[in-house]
């Protein structure tokens, strides 16, 4: 495959709500979009990074100068490119995982497309659709938080996710357990704001029968996962913490990560996500696929992932209009709590050029 350039595209999406998490409040996606030109196809990639490095170190304008920098220069100089020599080709740059997957996704898009494969097909998706959970946001008031479960659980979400932090863990949990029942499929996300100090207090948390509690504590906390692991009775899921199949085998042999969130972002793009999948099903781990707030182009993503075998856990792959009013692309719709894996080519959805142009901030050619 040889490509012709490289378009890193800005796009401004606004958020039908504002979604806080213990570590910031977002109101509109601003996403870094990665399209590879080549001969026969072109192809599209969604750069997860936030626009505050607050989740993980990377953000949108690291991401592109990165890209600009060193990732797109490497592959230019790449023999014999296809996506498997990404990863290779991009390894001597340390860390940018979010970037890097987004070139990689982009290429592969492209590679596919040619090829007139899916995403799904070439990852081992064995599903044809996903049950999808959603993340429910930190929100001013319990009552809240009750009405925006009420309307996830009637639009046919399977599971519930609650972001949590210190002040707001055990009440929020109590009260949606009250209301709704002990049926509901419901678990906790702390986005790394406790200590293992905190022990006792997750603790409370064990009584309301959650699936799992994720990234309790900092990232680079693994010993201190485990530790929690034998002090509570609630699964420990890793997130930020893993970011490559390495650090998923390695926390699991620790006793850190009952349950792994898989997110193709934050461990370097699919293919090393598939690995992460394949290493976490050798050891018996169940794992789910995580959201970024993403877009249509990623959301497609995603959803191939997350139909893979050991994908046992309902994701965060929500519907198009949990985050967006109008979707880059043809808008993902719940139904009977499943999306529909995309069977066509490639990610098997395309922006929108209407929408795409609307919501595009700026554009960056990068001939090769
Ligand atoms: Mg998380």
């Amino acid at each position: 495959m040889r490509l012709e350039g490289v378009e890193l595209r800005r796009v401004s999406m606004p958020l039908v709500t504002p979604f806080r998490t213990s570590f910031g409040t977002e109101t509109t996606r601003d996403v870094l979009l990665v399209r590879v030109v080549t001969g026969e196809a072109q192809g599209w990639g969604e750069c997860v990074a936030m626009a505050d490095p607050r989740y993980s170190s990377e953000y949108t304008e690291a991401a592109a100068d990165v890209l600009r920098r060193h990732l797109v220069p490497a592959l230019a100089a790449t023999p014999r490119l296809d996506a498997y020599a990404v990863g290779p080709a991009l390894a001597p740059f340390r860390g940018h995982r979010m970037a890097k997957a987004a070139l990689e996704t982009a290429v592969l898009d492209a590679e596919l497309r040619a090829g007139d494969r899916s995403l799904a097909r070439e990852l081992g998706a064995v599903h044809e659709r996903v049950p999808c959970g959603v993340s429910v946001g930190i929100m001013s008031s319990i009552g809240e938080l009750l009405d925006a479960v009420a309307g996830y659980l009637a639009a046919g979400y399977l599971r519930i996710k609650l972001k949590i932090e210190p002040g707001w863990d055990v009440a929020p949990v109590r009260a949606v357990r009250e209301r709704f029942g002990d049926e509901v499929l419901l678990q906790v996300d702390a986005n790394a704001a406790y200590t293992v100090a905190d022990a006792r207090h997750l603790a409370r948390l064990d009584p309301f029968g959650l699936v799992l509690i994720e990234q309790p504590l900092d990232e680079e906390d693994i010993l201190g996962h485990a530790r929690l692991a034998q002090l509570i009775t609630t699964p420990v899921c890793l997130d930020e913490s893993i970011t490559s199949a390495r650090t998923a085998a390695a926390a699991i042999s620790l006793g850190a990560a009952a349950i792994v969130n898989v997110k193709p972002g934050r461990v370097g793009g699919y293919l090393e996500a598939r690995r992460i999948h394949d290493v976490c099903a050798a050891h018996g781990v169940p794992v789910w696929c995580g959201g970024m707030l993403e877009t249509g182009l990623g959301r497609a993503a995603n959803v191939a992932l997350a139909a893979l075998p050991g994908f046992t856990l309902p994701g965060d792959t929500s519907a198009s209009d949990r985050y967006f009013g109008t979707d880059l692309t043809e808008p993902f719709v719940l139904r009977d709590g499943h999306l529909s894996v995309p069977a066509g080519p490639g990610l098997g959805v395309e922006p929108l050029p209407e929408v795409l142009r609307a919501v595009t901030t700026a554009t960056e050619w990068l001939p090769l």
